[in-house]
């Protein structure tokens, strides 16, 4: 049985193909990185270092020109500022959702192409790593329970009942998908999440605010955000050593 994941390079979907990995054996995975005009290739770059990890195949497809239109703050050609508070803060503004950095039916788009290619590679099952947080508040539609059930009927009906869509976080939070994480030794240093593509993760976007939080509440320190943090101070201390 062979199994298709998308793979967007961020904690959720690093998860998902753990589990997948686990469950089928990497030599019947398949990720699945999807470029959609994003301000920066860190995403995908950490997709690329993770799936690699992992052994499995890795297929990459860019879908930029389809938003061409949307102007949404992610976006390379948008010249909106990505905000820089947690999304509690930002639901607050848009009265029901969704924010500003949701792209415009993106997930759907992904996973529409997933099935067209997961039919033709074979696949009987894609995961998707959605969860409970992401749909709060309608923040992203796209990752809401009913839009995975809708999803995952259509999937199945136009596939002839033969490719099925899982999404095995949609009713749990990122702490717990970080929990569950740890357990399977995902290598979240090699992960990227921030909507910024600096050096480091800018620690003030929604998703870097989210993202240290689930790991806070595990008790445990991102390590990504640990090894930048190591980078920095051996920079500083070469820097002084060369003043002195
Ligand atoms: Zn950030």
């Amino acid at each position: 049985m062979k199994a298709m994941v998308l793979l967007s390079g961020g904690v959720d979907s690093a998860t998902c193909l753990a589990k997948a990995v686990r469950k089928y054996g990497s030599e019947n995975v398949i990720a699945l990185s999807i470029s959609y005009g994003q301000k920066h290739k860190r995403e995908i770059e950490a997709s690329d270092k993770i799936a690699k990890f992992y052994g499995t195949e890795h297929i990459y497809m860019d879908l930029t020109d389809i938003f061409r239109y949307s102007g949404c703050s992610l976006l390379s050609h948008s010249e909106d500022e990505i905000p820089k508070e947690s999304y509690d803060e930002q639901l607050k503004k848009t009265d029901g959702g969704p924010v500003s950095t949701y792209v415009p039916f993106r997930n759907g788009l992904f996973l529409s192409s997933a099935a067209a290619m997961a039919i033709s590679k074979g696949c009987s099952v894609i995961l998707y790593g959605a969860h409970a947080d992401d749909a709060a508040g309608s923040a992203y539609p796209d990752c809401s329970e009913a839009f995975v059930n809708a999803m995952a009927a259509a999937v199945y009906e136009g596939s002839g009942k033969t490719l099925r869509l899982e999404a095995p976080f949609v009713k749990v939070s990122k702490a717990e998908v970080v929990r569950e994480g740890l357990e399977l030794g995902v290598p979240y240093e090699l992960s990227w999440s921030c909507y910024e593509g600096g050096d480091k993760p800018c620690g003030r976007c929604g998703t870097c605010i989210d993202r240290a939080e689930a790991f806070r509440k595990n008790g445990v320190k991102d390590p990504l955000t640990e090894e930048a943090e190591k980078t920095e101070k051996t920079e500083k201390t070469e820097k002084t050593e060369k003043e002195i």
